[in-house]
């Protein structure tokens, strides 16, 4: 384990190039990213502040950061910024090196618990299906959803990758260890 900034250019370089993100020592901390944030209207999260931390090694205070989560990757933060400070992305690969030691948030393991259980990050509901038959349309588009089959190969990714172990599955209650359907302790 290095710096946590060697870790972010090593993690996420093989995804998006190691250049790409190591924009983020250009970071001045002028702050034009946490101005244009629409998530940080709304929640505690300070984009300028997560960049800051980055630079300054601070791997536990900032992978046990709510707000690392609050961050919706619309990339406006990365049109914005002054320097070319590749923004989302780093946020998207501390993201990941957070996941990997154990810390991705409850309400991001529950979407997990969604394509696990569904094969969609956003099933089709009740209401949904109503109004489709109403318009005479199948109940459920021919997707995982509606084919066990399909869900199944699903599944199989999710293992092959111990994705379900990351984030603390429990394949007998299809939900999160040690929480209710709805995703509760
Ligand atoms: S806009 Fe760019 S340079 Fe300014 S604080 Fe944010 S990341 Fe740093
Ligand atoms: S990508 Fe995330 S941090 Fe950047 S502006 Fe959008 S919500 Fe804010």
């Amino acid at each position: 384990m290095g710096t946590l900034y060697e870790d972010i250019i090593d993690c996420g370089g093989e995804i998006f190039g190691e250049e790409h993100l190591a924009t983020l020592r250009e970071c001045v901390q002028c702050g034009k990213c946490t101005g244009g944030c629409p998530s940080g209207r709304n929640t505690a999260l300070r984009t300028r502040k997560l960049m800051q931390m980055a630079l300054l090694d601070m791997r536990e205070e900032i992978f046990n950061s709510p707000e690392l989560w609050f961050c919706s990757t619309c990339y406006t933060c990365y049109e914005r910024c002054p320097k070319g400070v590749k923004v989302t992305d780093v946020i998207r690969t501390i993201r990941n090196l957070a996941a990997k030691e154990g810390h991705m948030s409850v309400p991001h393991r529950m979407i997990g618990v969604y394509v696990m259980k569904t094969g969609h990050a956003v099933p089709i509901g009740p209401d949904q299906m109503k109004l489709r038959e109403a318009v005479g349309l199948d109940s459920q588009p021919p997707t995982a959803q509606k084919h066990k089959d399909q869900l199944e190969q699903v599944q199989a990714i999710f293992k092959a990758t111990h994705y379900d172990a990351m984030i603390d599955f429990d394949w007998g209650t299809m939900t999160l260890k040690g929480m209710d359907k709805g995703g509760k302790k």
